[in-house]
């Protein structure tokens, strides 16, 4: 058994970030990871655009990653344990295996970081024969990047999620032809600039409100049928059409990594509800990250971790105070928000939300129970697979709180 102040599970950029400010802080920390390195799934991520915002630079995903890590290996109160599973939770306290066997670590406060994964076929009860050849955009990502294979010459990809907007692009520059990509909502889930990046500079046709009916093949997928469904998600069978492909590539959402987490879940997020001190039902639990919410950039991953890092630390500390608990509520076209319950006191909270369609014009406004608008912000136009985020100050909360679009 060893004895940490704070205990981070999950060594991507959430985990990294928490934990170097944990021990920024003073605190005696400990990374957790089942990989035998840092980094979570930024190490295949080898396109730019990453950092922007939080270094004010442009890196690549293994870059992004290799500046925290050397920012960790300098840090002194920080011990990293890779090739290590956290396989059971338990308050603060956390048991893992290793290749040295089973122990426990004890915490006076716990990180959850452990991010998410793919949905995939069954998830999404994919029709047809089950052939070789259909793949998460994440596998196909890890096949092309670290491996250095091609999953595939002639490939559909189902969902717009932005892997899967890169991925149409990395294969097409490897030598694939990428026939189209299928997306059953009327609009993408993708940000707007890998539309235009990874889809219109290439010719990749984007088919909205389009899914795949069946998936043909014995031994490998032959080809795929396909057509329009409506705004109930019905198929529209006159629309059917028939099209070959070799591969097909999924990108229909990822799920937070929750199994070992017993607490209640949110219906949307899919993951524990926190408030603004990203502290979960459990006191001294903190998550941060995709475990979290599904993020867009990855920059919003390490401001997020670097906050519940800071929280974890001050808790163990004993030094988290807490003002009057009130909640903070989703309405109308918002589909969910981040935090769940807001406490009155100092300082500013940031609220992270995201939309279920495209607005514009409009403020995003909080109101109290009273139907008063405490703050508001103006938006010109937001699309559902960008992540929304306002601030709001402590001293302005009073009662339980509504967050809605009005439209001006
Ligand atoms: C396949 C995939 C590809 C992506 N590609 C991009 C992209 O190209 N560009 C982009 O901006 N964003 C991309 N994302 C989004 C990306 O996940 C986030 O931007 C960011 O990496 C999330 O950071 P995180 O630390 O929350 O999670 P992750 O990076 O997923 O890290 C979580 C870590 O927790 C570890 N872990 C989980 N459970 C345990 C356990 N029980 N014990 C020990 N360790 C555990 C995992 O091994 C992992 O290293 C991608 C996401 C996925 C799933």
């Amino acid at each position: 058994m060893k004895n940490y102040d704070v205990i981070v599970i999950g060594g991507g950029p959430a985990g990294m970030a928490a934990a170097l400010k944990s021990s920024e802080n003073g605190c005696k920390t400990v990374i957790v990871e089942r990989n035998p390195f840092l980094g979570g799934i930024l190490k295949q991520c080898i396109h730019n655009g990453f950092g922007l915002h939080y270094f004010g630079e442009e890196f690549t995903g293994p870059e992004y990653a290799k500046k925290f890590v050397e920012m960790i290996e300098k840090t002194k109160n920080l011990t990293i344990m890779t090739n290590t599973f956290v396989t059971n939770i338990d308050g603060t306290n956390v048991d893992i295996t290793s290749q040295n066997g089973v122990d426990r670590l004890c915490g006076k406060a716990l990180v959850l970081a452990m991010g998410c994964r793919e949905r995939t076929a069954g998830n999404i009860l994919l029709n047809g024969t089950r052939p070789a050849g259909i793949y998460t955009a994440g596998e196909a990502q890890r096949m092309v990047n670290i491996l250095g294979k091609m999953p595939g010459k002639e490939i559909v990809i189902l969902g717009s999620g932005d892997i899967g907007l890169i991925m149409a692009r990395r294969l097409t520059l490897q030598g694939a032809k990428v026939k189209a990509v299928m997306e059953i909502n009327p609009t993408t889930s993708g940000l707007r600039r890998n539309i235009v990046q990874c889809l219109d500079d290439y010719n990749i046709p984007l088919m909205l409100q389009t899914s795949i009916f069946e998936v043909l093949g014995d031994g490998r997928v032959e080809g795929i049928k396909y057509g329009k469904v409506d705004d109930r998600y019905n198929r529209i069978p006159s629309t059917t059409k028939t099209l070959k492909c070799d591969t097909i590539i999924l990108s229909v959402g990822l799920v937070p990594e929750t199994d070992l987490v017993d607490l209640p879940l949110n219906r949307v997020t899919k993951s524990v509800m926190v408030n603004d001190y990203l502290e979960t039902a459990n006191d001294g639990v903190f998550a941060c990250g995709n475990f979290l919410h599904v993020h867009d950039l990855v920059d919003n991953v390490s401001l997020e971790g670097a906050a519940a890092g800071i929280n974890a630390s001050e808790y163990a500390k004993g030094k988290l105070s807490k003002g009057k608990v009130y909640s903070l509520t989703p309405d109308g076209v918002i589909s969910y928000v981040i935090p769940n319950t807001v406490h009155s006191g100092e300082g500013e909270i940031e609220i992270r939300f995201r939309i279920r369609a495209r607005i514009e014009k409009s403020n995003y406004v909080i109101e109290d129970e009273s139907g008063n608008q405490i703050m508001k912000k103006y938006v010109m136009a937001a699309m559902p697979g960008e992540m929304q985020t306002i601030k709001l100050k402590r001293d302005l909360i009073k009662s339980n709180l509504t967050l809605k679009v009005v439209k001006l």
